[in-house]
């Protein structure tokens, strides 16, 4: 069994810990947060008291923080993983980030004398509680490969992207099309309701035909039709609106690298804009329903 650190521990670094910790690893974790320390900690995770306390001694160390910025800090400061891990430690970021970030992490590592692999994550907290995640990891094949062990009890699929970022590559492109099925799983809910259509009976419907996706089945913005629907939780987060925008950004960033027309990314980014310009955006991303059914008063998108 391996000892883990572990930096970031929230919506989704909480229960993809508890299952390192249920198959027997020891991981030592640290966030800035008390409250998802402590719910970490009740898990079994091993609370430290900073970076350097998390990783001194782990064979492997993974990143599950918000946004670009957090990764570059976390492995770039003074006190951070790449100043204070052991020799041989390997380590994955398996947060969503931009392109230039993973490659400025890639490097940094390199330099440093680390293995490094981008590794982020599709499935939810739904498949992190369940360790059914995908995850894409792109690096260099060795590191690559001996990922796989410390993956293993939080992931359903494990697949190689190739080099350096490519995971990130895979998990932009994802998202880009899940955020368009959500916004179009939103729209065919509300319109089902508008016509009179029980909403279970819709879901029925719509799960085994051709409007199935991802998002209707385990999102689907309506209350009690999915079990683990933000909608029956009065969309408090499992994915921010926030986090979601941050995701779309990057897709449209990249598209705009390589000249790539996204008229349907582009709309949904606007669409969750305008959740957060409400003050909103720390809700579910799949509150943007409420844009269709008409219970958010958002300011109009501009034409
Ligand atoms: P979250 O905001 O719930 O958790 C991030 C955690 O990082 C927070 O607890 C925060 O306190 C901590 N953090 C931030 N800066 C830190 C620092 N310097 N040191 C220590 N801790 C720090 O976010 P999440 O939903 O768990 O998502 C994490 C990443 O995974 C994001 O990149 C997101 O896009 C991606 N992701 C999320 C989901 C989902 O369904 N929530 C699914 C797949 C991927």
């Amino acid at each position: 069994m391996a000892t883990i650190g572990w930096i970031g521990l929230g919506n989704m670094g909480g229960p993809m810990t508890a299952n390192l910790v249920k198959a027997g690893h020891t991981v030592r974790g640290f966030d800035l947060s008390p409250a998802a320390l402590a719910n970490a900690a009740a898990s079994g995770v091993v609370p430290a008291t900073s970076i350097a306390d998390a990783v001194a001694g782990a064979d492997a160390v993974f990143t599950m923080l918000p946004k670009g910025e957090h990764a570059l800090a976390v492995y770039l400061n003074d006190d951070g993983v790449l100043a204070s891990a052991g020799p041989g430690t390997l380590l994955l970021d398996s947060s969503t980030i931009d392109i230039e970030s993973a490659q400025r992490l890639h490097d940094a590592a390199a330099e440093a004398g680390f293995r490094f692999v981008d590794a982020p994550v599709s499935g939810g907290i739904s498949g992190a509680e369940a360790g059914t995640l995908t995850f894409m990891i792109g690096g260099d094949a060795e590191a690559v490969a001996d990922a796989r062990g410390f993956i293993e009890p939080m992931a359903a699929n494990i697949i190689p992207t190739g080099g350096a970022t490519t995971g990130q590559a895979a998990k932009i492109c994802n998202n880009l099309m899940l955020f368009i099925n959500l916004a179009a799983t939103a729209e065919g809910a509300v319109l089902a309701d508008r016509l009179g259509l029980d909403k279970q009976v819709f879901w029925d419907i719509a799960s085994v035909s051709s409007g199935d996706s991802w998002a209707l089945r385990t999102w689907y913005p309506v209350a009690g039709v999915v079990p683990g629907s933000a909608a029956n939780r009065d969309f408090a987060p499992t994915f921010t609106a926030e986090l979601a925008s941050k995701d779309i950004n990057l897709a449209i960033s990249a598209a705009k690298a390589t000249d790539t027309p996204l008229e349907m990314g582009e709309h949904v980014q606007r669409l969750m804009q305008r959740l957060i310009d409400a003050g909103e955006g720390g809700l579910d991303c799949s509150a943007i329903v409420r844009l269709v059914d008409g219970t958010l008063a958002a300011p109009a998108a501009p034409a």
